[in-house]
């Protein structure tokens, strides 16, 4: 049993300005966490140095503040905690579980079958088969990336939202990255290992994110750490349907902010989250008291 008091988090990706879509996920985990006198911490995810800038990293933190959001401590900025990732990378690797991986990208999809339901690829594994000799050669002409091999056995959870959801990693998944090529590491063990060390207890992000909890819930396995719980929030969709991206600029808060007081568009999404029954403006304080997951919508909505 739990004692003491539950934490959530914040973990956006620093790489432009934050749309619609991030700040609904924002405002439902921190009001997850607030409503039961939970702590809130955030992460700033900036390990991709080609996407991420420090200046978008600002932006995000006055974009919350903006918006009515706070956090407890200092905030985390993952690109200063290389360190930690290349220990747990160290353990995984004592567990015979690493291996390198010479494929191209484009080997890689010719490596991968494209049976996940969302879409992405399932590779083979066939870089783990190699004979030392094999790799010996491949390594005087490339620079590997690391692989985690994964086991062959069914991982389930219940998520607060969408009920039971269960992967059988080998097959659904297949033997992912935890370190790039150019020696970057991968969201998976970074976003482990911080939820681990930051003391995370509740994670709370959007519905696409679902199927990346089966293997972070096996490598929290192998690391030792704590299962948080998960809950994976409905997409917010643009008009014609599509899941909102960065690219879409009038969902961008830049552009919202020119058309919304901030507590007119915190009451935009707490109408979408079923928390009020008709428009009003109101700030994330004021809903504190309104939430539950139970009122929650479960499918994708368009605002
Ligand atoms: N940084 C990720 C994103 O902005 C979220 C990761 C997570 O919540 O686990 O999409």
């Amino acid at each position: 049993m739990r004692t003491s008091k539950p934490v959530g988090r914040f973990a956006p990706s620093p790489s432009g300005r934050m749309h619609l879509g991030n700040l609904w996920s924002c405002l439902l985990a921190w009001l997850s966490a607030r409503s039961v006198g939970g702590g809130m911490v955030l992460r700033l995810e900036d390990l991709d140095p080609d996407r991420c800038r420090p200046e978008y990293c600002d932006q995000v933190m006055r974009d919350l503040e903006w918006l009515g959001l706070d956090w407890d401590n200092e905030p985390v900025y993952q690109s200063r905690r290389t360190g930690l990732y290349a220990e747990a990378f160290r353990k995984l690797e004592g567990q015979g579980l690493i291996y390198p991986c010479f494929c191209t990208r484009a080997e890689r999809l010719a490596a991968s079958a494209p049976h996940r339901s969302d879409g992405t690829a399932v590779y083979d594994g066939r870089c783990g088969r190699l004979s030392e000799g094999q790799r010996a050669e491949l390594e005087k002409i490339r620079r590997p990336a690391w692989r985690v091999r994964v086991p062959g056995e069914e991982l389930s959870f219940a998520d607060l939202l969408q009920g039971r959801y269960a992967e059988n990693l080998a097959r659904d998944c297949g033997d992912f990255i935890l370190r790039r090529s150019d020696g970057v590491y991968a969201y998976q063990l970074a976003v482990v290992v911080d939820d681990g060390a930051m003391g995370v207890t509740q994670v709370v992000r959007g519905s696409d994110l679902l199927s990346s909890t089966p293997r972070q819930l096996w490598l929290q396995d192998r690391l030792s750490l704590p299962h948080p719980e998960y809950g994976h929030l409905p997409l917010l969709l643009a008009p014609d349907g599509r899941r909102l991206a960065k690219r879409d600029r009038d969902q961008e808060l830049g552009r919202l902010q020119t058309r919304y007081a901030a507590p007119e568009l915190v009451g935009r999404l707490a109408l979408a989250a079923n928390l009020i029954d008709r428009p009003q403006a109101i700030t994330p304080r004021e809903l504190i008291p309104l939430f539950s997951w139970e009122k929650l919508p479960g499918e994708d909505l368009t605002l």
